[in-house]
């Protein structure tokens, strides 16, 4: 086990700089451009692989820290940066997680590295779960899998909502009911290799904020895949149906388990968001003139920015804590979903208060403030909704079925 500190290693500041120098000589200059545009930022994205930051390697490395720390550091800078093109080098990440947490380590070894490519092909992943009538709700899944067991192939059916890099991916990891009648019990993830036929992309949204990620609906229409494609095999599988039809539970479900691990990475994204709109009014109301003064010089600017960097603070506090808990033991009182619940929250009040701060400046997108309050918002709906974080803390305080 490692401690905790706060003190982050050599390594680890290294890191810290390395991103925080991409995100404010790379991302910063064309966030504006992408996020008018609505595009998925290709030319941003194959910078990133050139230098190592969207790629296996880094989030091999990032993953491999027994702190735990490393991840949400780097995160942090990234989205700083800009939350769209962030989420455009990270959304893979969810896949590779997918892949990771479900898959055996062969499975990990053959597909993980294919949703990156290599840094002069450029490949994407992404993991589809969310349906339109089931996002909070993962057990009400429809997309059915049907496995052929002469052919050794899964046959996969079902529309999925609101997926990251949904259509544009080289690797799809989808999320599919093997057995309706056990809902979240009887479902199992699937690769769906680069090429396969059936998979397509529906409609793609147009969105609020970080509009620089790609989101769309993926339709899958009679996906043939072959048996090597369920993620842990077909053994562990049929235990966990069997321990699911005999009433004992069967350990984590497929994507619950990778939203856990993920959620303090989440919350280390609103973070950057909320940290990058806090300096940027710091900055400006030390220099804003009103009634003959700075405007910070009144409490009422002066208070504001001292509780929104102390929200912020708060919630790098929790989001450390939960990724060294991740690492380092468990998850007692849902420290996760707190960590995720505060820095989503703290983003899109401390980002609220920076247009206030800037007044009809910010309300314009001639500064970045009001696009940062788009981004924020994100993050308090996808991988789990504030009210399902809430959800899970009060589940874990009082071992209850809070409903
Ligand atoms: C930009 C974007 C990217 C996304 N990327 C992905 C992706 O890559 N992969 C993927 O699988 N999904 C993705 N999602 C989907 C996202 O995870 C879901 O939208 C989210 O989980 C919420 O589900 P929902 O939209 O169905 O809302 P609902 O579940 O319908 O919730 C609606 C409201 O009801 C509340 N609510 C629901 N149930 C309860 C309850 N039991 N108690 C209290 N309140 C409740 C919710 O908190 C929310 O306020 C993405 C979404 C967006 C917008």
């Amino acid at each position: 086990m490692t401690d905790f500190s706060l003190n982050l290693n050599e390594d680890q500041l290294q890191i810290q700089k390395w991103v925080h120098d991409f995100a404010e000589g790379v991302i910063r200059p064309v966030a504006e451009e992408w996020d008018e545009r609505e595009e998925f930022p290709w030319p941003v994205v194959e910078e990133a692989a050139q230098i190592g930051l969207y790629g296996v390697d880094f989030l091999l490395n990032a993953m491999g820290d027994p702190t735990g720390l490393t991840l949400p550091v780097a995160i942090e800078e990234l989205f700083w940066g800009d939350a769209g093109i962030g989420m455009a080098i990270m959304g893979t990440a969810l896949a590779a997680a997918g892949i990771s947490g479900n898959g055996t380590p062969e499975q990990i070894m053959e597909w993980v590295p294919q949703c990156y490519g290599t840094a002069d092909k450029v490949q994407l992943g992404a993991f589809c779960v969310s349906e339109p009538d089931a996002g909070s709700d993962v057990s009400s899944l429809r997309t059915r899998a049907v496995y052929d067991e002469a052919k050794d192939e899964w046959t996969i059916n079902g529309t999925k909502a609101w997926i990251t890099n949904g259509g544009i991916a080289d690797v799809h990891v989808v999320v599919a009911s093997v057995d309706p009648d056990l809902k979240s019990k009887g479902q199992a993830s699937f690769i769906v290799p680069p090429g396969t036929e059936g998979l397509s992309q529906g409609q793609k949204y147009k969105k609020h904020g970080i509009r620089a990620s790609h989101t769309a609906e993926v339709v899958l229409d009679d996906v043939k895949v072959p048996g090597s494609c369920l993620l842990g095999g077909k053994e562990k599988l049929d235990a966990k149906l069997a321990r699911a039809r005999e009433n004992v539970s069967s350990g984590k479900q497929p994507a619950m388990a990778t939203f856990e691990a993920t959620r303090p990475a989440v919350g280390a994204q609103a973070l950057g968001v909320a940290r990058a709109a806090y300096e940027y009014a710091l900055d400006y109301a030390k220099e804003r003139h009103a009634f003959g003064r700075p405007i910070i010089m009144n409490q009422a600017i002066a208070f504001k920015l001292a509780n929104m960097v102390t929200e912020i603070d708060a919630s790098r506090l929790l989001i450390w804590r939960a990724a060294w808990l991740a690492k380092n033991g468990q998850f007692k009182n849902g420290e996760g979903s707190m960590s995720k619940w505060k820095a989503s929250e703290t983003a899109v009040r401390v980002t609220e208060e920076a247009i206030q701060i800037l007044g009809g400046y910010g309300y314009t997108r001639e500064y970045p403030v009001e696009r940062w309050h788009r981004d924020a918002k994100i993050h308090t709906i996808f991988e789990g909704t504030s009210e399902i974080q809430q959800l899970v803390i009060s589940r874990a305080i009082s071992g209850m079925r809070i409903e």
